[in-house]
C-alpha cells in the first residue's frame, strides 16, 4: 500500500536511529506484534513490563510508517464531537470513554519519562474554535457536556479569543492539559525500551502469509522464515485493512506543512495546541526546535495519484491558513507530505476480533487522535493477553453495541 509521500520532518530529528537484524531463523514465542510504528512499539513497551517471550516483526524500518508523518498533537477530543458520539453510544459509555483518553495521555506521558530518549513530551492547552456562526451552539452543549464530566475546560467568547490571539472567531472552547509530543522519538525510546526487557524486534522482515491452529498462529515471512505464537497484535497501521478488512474504517488523504524555526511566539499564546470546527479543517503546533506544523484540509480521495498531485497545492493553501491566524509570524515551508488517513464511522477506535482469525488482535486505533487510541488500546490488548480479560475490551470491538442496540 501507498501511504504517504513528500519530506518528512521528524526522521531529522533521530539521525542515528537504531537499526535491528532481519529475522533468520525459525522462532517460537508468547507474543507476536506485527508492525514497528507507534502502535506497535506502544503493544511492546507494556509488554515488556510481562514475563512473556515478546517478537516484533517491521518489514522497513522502526517508525518509517505514518508515525514519521504523524503531527502528533496529543488530545482527547477528536473529529467526532463528544455529544455526537453521545447519541450514538449513550452518556455513560462515553463518559468512560473520555476518562480513558485523558488516562491515555497520561500513560504516554508516564511512557515519555521512562524511555531513555527526550522525545519533547509536552503539556499544552488547546483552543478548538468554531469557524462558522452555525457551530457555535454545538460547542456549547459540547463544553457543557465536558464541564458537568468535570474535564478542564473553558468556554471563550469572541471577547476573551481577541484579547488573547491576533484572530477573531466567535467562540471556542478552550482544553487544558493536552499535550504534543515527537512520535519518532517516542517510538524508537518505546522500542528500545522494549529490547532491552526481553522483546526481540526484528526490522526488514515482513508477514507475509498467515495459518491459524487451535493453540496459536504460523506467521510466514519474506526471509523465509516462519514464527510459531500464541498470540498475534497486528499493528500494521493503515495497512491492517489488508490483512483484515475492517469494514467500520474509511479514509481520505491529509496534508501537512512543516516550517523553518521561528524567532518569535510572542503572539501565540502558551503555544496552544489550535484547530477549529471546519470541515476540512486546519490545525497547527509548534515543535521543541520552534518550528510549526500545519496539517488537513483533508481531501476524499484514496487514490496516491491524485492525492500526490494536489501536494503543492494543499502545502500553499496551509500556509495562506495560518497567515490568516498570525500574520506577524512569517512562516516559510521546510518540510511537506501527504498522507493516507484513516477513521473509524461511528468515532472510535476498533479492536478487531474475528472468529477467522483466532488469537489475534488488529489494534485500529485511527482517527484523529491515533496515538492516544493506540496507547489506550494497546494496554487493554495487553491487559486481556495477561489477566485472561479486559474489562474494557467490549467498549472497543468492532461489535460494541450502539445506544438503540443494547
Ligand atoms: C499526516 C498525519 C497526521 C496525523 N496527526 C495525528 C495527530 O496529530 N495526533 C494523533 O494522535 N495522531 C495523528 N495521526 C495518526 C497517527 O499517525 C497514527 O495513529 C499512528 O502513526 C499510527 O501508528 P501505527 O503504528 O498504527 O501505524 P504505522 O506507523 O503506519 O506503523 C505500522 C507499521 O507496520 C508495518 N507493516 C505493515 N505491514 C506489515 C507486514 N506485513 N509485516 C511487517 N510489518 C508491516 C509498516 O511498515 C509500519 O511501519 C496522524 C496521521 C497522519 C498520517
Amino acid at each position: 500500500m501507498n501511504i504517504q509521500s513528500g519530506t518528512y520532518y521528524w526522521p531529522t530529528t533521530l539521525t542515528n536511529a537504531p537499526t535491528y537484524s532481519k529475522l533468520n531463523d525459525d522462532i517460537a514465542c508468547d507474543v507476536l506484534i506485527i508492525g514497528g510504528g507507534s502502535s506497535g512499539a506502544q503493544c511492546a513497551y507494556y509488554l515488556a513490563e510481562t514475563d512473556l517471550n515478546v517478537v516484533l516483526i517491521e518489514k522497513n524500518t522502526i517508525g518509517s510508517g505514518s508515525t514519521s508523518a504523524n503531527t502528533a498533537l496529543i488530545q482527547y477530543a477528536g473529529e467526532k464531537m463528544f455529544i455526537n458520539l453521545q447519541n450514538t453510544f449513550g452518556e455513560s459509555y462515553i463518559s468512560k470513554h473520555l476518562a480513558l483518553c485523558r488516562q491515555a495521555i497520561d500513560d504516554i506521558e508516564s511512557a515519555a519519562v521512562q524511555i531513555d530518549r527526550d522525545c519533547s513530551f509536552t503539556r499544552r492547552d488547546s483552543l478548538y474554535f468554531a469557524s462558522y456562526h452555525e457551530d457555535v451552539e454545538k460547542l456549547k452543549k459540547e463544553y457543557q457536556l465536558l464541564k458537568n464530566a468535570k474535564f478542564p475546560v473553558e468556554f471563550l467568547t469572541r471577547e476573551d479569543i481577541e484579547s488573547l490571539y491576533p484572530f477573531s472567531k466567535e467562540a471556542a472552547i478552550y482544553f487544558k492539559d493536552d499535550a504534543e509530543i515527537n512520535p519518532f522519538i517516542f517510538t524508537h525510546g518505546l522500542i528500545e525500551f522494549a529490547t532491552k526487557h526481553n522483546v526481540h524486534v526484528y526490522e526488514q522482515t515482513k508477514m507475509t502469509g498467515h495459518v491459524y491452529h487451535e493453540d496459536g498462529v504460523t506467521i510466514y515471512t519474506d526471509t523465509k522464515h516462519k514464527i510459531q505464537a500464541k498470540k498475534v497484535i497486528y499493528c500494521a497501521g493503515y495497512e491492517n485493512v489488508e490483512l483484515k478488512n475492517e469494514k467500520q474504517a474509511s479514509f481520505v488523504s491529509t496534508y501537512t506543512v512543516t516550517t523553518e524555526p521561528i524567532n518569535d511566539f510572542s503572539t501565540w499564546p502558551n503555544r496552544t495546541l489550535i484547530w477549529e470546527t471546519a470541515r476540512p479543517y486546519l490545525y497547527i503546533r509548534t515543535t521543541a526546535d520552534n518550528r510549526v506544523i500545519i496539517g488537513g484540509l483533508d481531501d476524499n480521495t484514496i487514490y496516491p495519484e491524485d492525492r500526490d498531485s494536489k501536494l503543492i497545492h494543499k502545502k500553499d493553501k496551509l500556509i495562506q491558513g495560518f497567515n490568516k491566524l498570525f500574520p506577524s509570524i512569517p512562516v516559510k515551508p521546510a518540510y511537506y507530505l501527504t498522507a493516507h488517513y484513516g477513521g473509524m464511522r461511528d468515532g472510535l477506535p476498533i479492536i478487531g476480533q474475528y472468529g477467522e482469525a483466532p488469537h489475534s488482535y488488529f489494534l485500529y486505533g485511527y482517527g484523529d487522535n491515533g496515538t492516544v487510541y493506540s496507547q489506550l488500546l494497546a494496554r487493554i490488548i495487553v491487559e486481556d493477553i495477561i489477566s485472561g480479560q479486559s474489562p474494557v475490551l467490549p467498549y472497543y470491538l468492532q461489535n460494541r453495541p450502539k445506544k438503540n442496540e443494547a
